[in-house]
């Protein structure tokens, strides 16, 4: 007989949260030594001659994908994809992954297959060497990565400074309707529609995009919602910010999902996009988009940053529910 486990309290893990969780990991394991940074960014920074990016994600069936909507490549591509997105929100250039893989023994072969594949293509795409791993099996799939990256100046959550602009590139809110859009077998539609599925299953990070934004004074990646990612930054930098919602970047294929959604509330609090999220001092600001404005995504200025703690879009704090997504609170 198995031993029961002892339920000191009545909290569980939805009462704390992922952002509860993530303090409590914080508190107990610490800040690490002069020279480098360990939890509370986009990845941590390890000493080991010169300084490397370190940083690692995981994506459960039934939570972070679902195979009755996407492909073995997607749930590939996507695993390594959202850890090149965090060492470029870092400043920079991922390097080498390993990778854990779960699954159940009943798994077919051209899922995981498919799988390897969408790594490779990722790991290929953004110059990522795959260098191990582990598998090992489990009631349902995920996928562990774990990613590398150097870098010379790492661009962190904490040097905003009041006065700063606040920018992001590309477009908001594409990914949360690409769910919305499978959730609803939509599929094949139009082709707009499509596109957006294609920003939730194939997200592609802008890597091209931070290699000009190093400059920047503050950066995160946009993987929880723009408001719950861009009230990381404020918090860490001690500051707070002032957003014009008419200034969104609002994906303009949010269009042809004509009712059901709230483009604006997409792009605040829809998540996945994988856009990088910056603050700049306002004289490099022309320099900066004009930098980008050759890119694919551009860059869009959509407010200011605040002395103060508040978080105001139009003028207003948001409510809980309209920041974003806190992966283990109770919805
Ligand atoms: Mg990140």
């Amino acid at each position: 007989m198995k031993p029961s486990r002892a339920r000191s309290s009545s909290t569980v893990v939805a009462d704390v949260g992922e952002s509860g969780l993530i303090d409590l990991v914080k508190e107990r394991f610490g800040a690490g030594p002069e020279g480098e940074l360990w939890a509370g960014d986009d990845t941590a920074i390890i000493a080991t001659g010169r300084r490397t990016l370190f940083t690692t994600d995981v994506i459960v069936e039934g939570v972070d994908f679902d195979l009755s909507y996407c492909t073995g490549f997607d749930v590939g591509w996507k695993s390594l994809a959202v850890n090149v997105s965090d060492v470029a929100a870092m400043g920079g250039v991922p390097r080498r992954a390993v990778v854990a893989l779960s699954m159940a023994p009943e798994t077919p072969m051209n899922e995981v297959t498919g799988l390897l594949d969408g790594l490779d293509a990722c790991a290929r795409a953004y110059a990522v060497g795959i260098v191990g791993g582990d598998v090992s099996g489990a009631d349902r799939m995920s996928v562990s990565v774990a990613l590398t990256g150097d870098v010379d100046t790492p661009v962190l959550r904490s040097g905003a400074r009041p006065g700063d602009e606040i920018c992001v590139t590309g477009t908001l809110g594409g990914a949360a309707a690409g769910l919305f859009a499978l959730q609803r077998k939509l599929e094949g539609h139009n082709a707009a529609i499509d596109r957006l599925i294609a920003r939730q299953l194939r997200p592609k990070p802008r890597l091209p995009e931070s290699r000009r934004l190093l400059g920047a004074s503050a950066m995160i990646d946009v993987s929880d919602g723009l408001a719950l990612d861009l009230s990381r930054v404020m918090a860490a930098s001690g500051t707070g910010c002032e957003v014009e919602l008419g200034l969104l970047p609002v994906d303009p294929d949010l269009l042809a999902l004509d009712g059901g959604t709230d483009p604006v509330a997409l792009a605040l609090g829809g998540g996945e996009d994988y856009e990088l999220l910056c603050t700049i001092d306002p004289s490099d600001l022309d320099a900066t988009v004009a930098a980008l404005s050759g890119s694919l995504t551009g860059l869009t200025r959509i407010g200011v940053v605040t002395e103060g703690e508040s978080c105001l879009f139009d003028g207003e704090p948001l409510e809980e529910e309209e920041m974003g997504w806190d992966h283990l609170r109770s919805r």
